[in-house]
């Protein structure tokens, strides 16, 4: 049996002097209250990470919670296990002979299946088992990557979020020294420690058309999808195309780096096998050092270069290199940030007096926004750390409005500080 906490049930006597811990000095977010007229209760959920923290109230002095209270005090009075079966797990435990409150599963809020375990076979712990309904799993165990094609007026630039699906990476790889117990409240790993990742390249539309990063692209085979769990149903064409674009439309495409989750997209195979530029009509700018490290990979960043999404460029002669710091078109510049890897670029767009920075995997998700969140995959962390510290400095004094290129909700957003804590307001258009 699979059992995942749901929640930890508290009876409280007073609400207002629970809420004053729980909500006001902890800085829980209280849900709507919840009333179980049958149990003559009042249930208020404070989501902790993938569980919730439940405070009883009672309703009526006869209820069961107002005759816990009185007999023991407020406090801890159940413990909610979900179970993907609960009849099995009923007979499971029957068959090893734990006490059971509830023989059979009866009806729970929200359509679930629930039974209470005696606690004379928990160790003092009322248990509760749920079941929860079809409809009610499906949100909470698969997140959904936001995958709408936004567009943001930065003075006399167009600039509009695209998307190529979604893909999977190992939850502990992405946040390196971050416990877990820290990581999966933002971040929910799937069975497998995976966590969603949003790919979101960005098109700059002023005096060209712009694309920077492409995605993953379609080249990969199905042993490449299963183990990075990529979902392309939303790719960059479907995008593209919503945005009023075509491939041919774009005249420049820049690369952050040339990792297979960025530079993918940049080629495609043809009916022949050939694999060949995806934009035909584009120039691709790379970073020069980016192209000697992609083109002469280590054991430790093997993994991360496809050779097909990059050398193909260079047989058909649409690459420009860049060495430096530079402008690419009016407007975009590229900043080298190191880190992640020693010449990974950010980009910096700016038009009357307006500024946005496409930070690619400097801060892959708005939850490494903290200065200790860096990828366990970057190969210069202390660079990563610098790096980050000083751009997040520039885009809270700057109101940069910042593209987390990964984060499967929050495409953009803006950075404020607030007594000394920041935060990242999201920017949906
Ligand atoms: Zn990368
Ligand atoms: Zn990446």
């Amino acid at each position: 049996m699979k059992a995942v906490l749901d929640h930890v049930g508290i009876a409280v006597r007073d609400l207002e002097a629970a809420l004053a811990f729980y909500r006001d000095a902890l800085g829980l977010e209280v849900e709507a209250p919840e009333d179980v007229s049958s149990q003559r209760v009042r249930a208020h959920f404070l989501p902790v990470g993938q569980a919730s923290l439940e405070l009883l109230e009672a309703t009526s002095s006869d209820s069961a919670i107002a005759k816990y209270v009185e007999k023991r005090g407020p406090g801890l009075h159940h413990i909610t296990l979900r179970v993907d079966d609960i009849s099995a797990a009923l007979a499971q435990l029957k068959a090893r002979g734990a006490r059971l409150v509830d023989e059979h599963p009866r009806a729970g809020a929200e359509g679930a299946l629930v039974a209470f375990v005696h606690p004379s076979s928990a160790h003092g712990v009322l248990v509760e088992l749920k079941q929860p309904s079809l409809e009610a799993r499906r949100p909470s165990l698969e997140p959904q990557v936001d995958s709408t094609v936004r567009r943001y007026q930065l003075g006399d630039l167009e600039l509009i979020s695209v998307c190529d699906g979604s893909f999977r990476l190992d939850g502990g790889a992405m946040f390196g020294v971050v416990p877990k117990a820290l990581w999966a409240r933002h971040a929910p790993p799937d069975d497998r420690n995976r966590i969603l990742m949003a790919m979101r390249p960005l098109i700059v539309r002023g005096m060209r058309t712009m694309l920077i990063d492409a995605g993953l692209g379609d080249k990969d085979d199905e042993k490449f999808h299963e183990i990075y769990g990529v979902d392309r149903a939303r790719n960059l064409d479907r995008t593209l195309q919503e945005a009023g674009l075509s491939p041919d439309d774009i005249d420049i495409v820049l690369a952050s780096h040339l990792h297979f989750d960025h530079a993918g997209g940049f080629t495609v195979r043809d009916a022949s096998g050939r694999v060949r530029p995806k934009f035909r009509r584009a120039q691709y700018v790379v970073r020069r050092g980016e192209w000697e490290d992609a083109t002469h990979p280590h054991e430790r960043n093997r993994a991360s270069y496809i050779a097909d999404n990059f050398v193909p460029l260079a047989e058909a002669g649409v690459l420009q290199f860049v060495d430096d710091d530079q402008t690419i078109m009016p407007g975009v510049r590229v900043r080298r940030t190191g880190g992640h890897c020693m010449h990974h670029q950010m980009v910096i767009i700016e038009s009357a007096g307006k500024t946005a920075a496409f930070v690619a995997d400097l801060m892959p998700t708005t939850a490494h926004l903290s200065a200790p969140w860096i990828m366990g995959y970057d190969l210069y962390p202390m660079d990563t750390l610098a790096a980050k510290k000083a751009f997040i400095e520039e885009a809270v004094q700057k109101n940069m409005l910042v593209f987390f290129e990964h984060d499967p909700a929050v495409p953009a957003g803006y950075i404020r500080e607030e007594n000394g804590k920041r935060r990242i307001v999201p920017a949906l258009s």
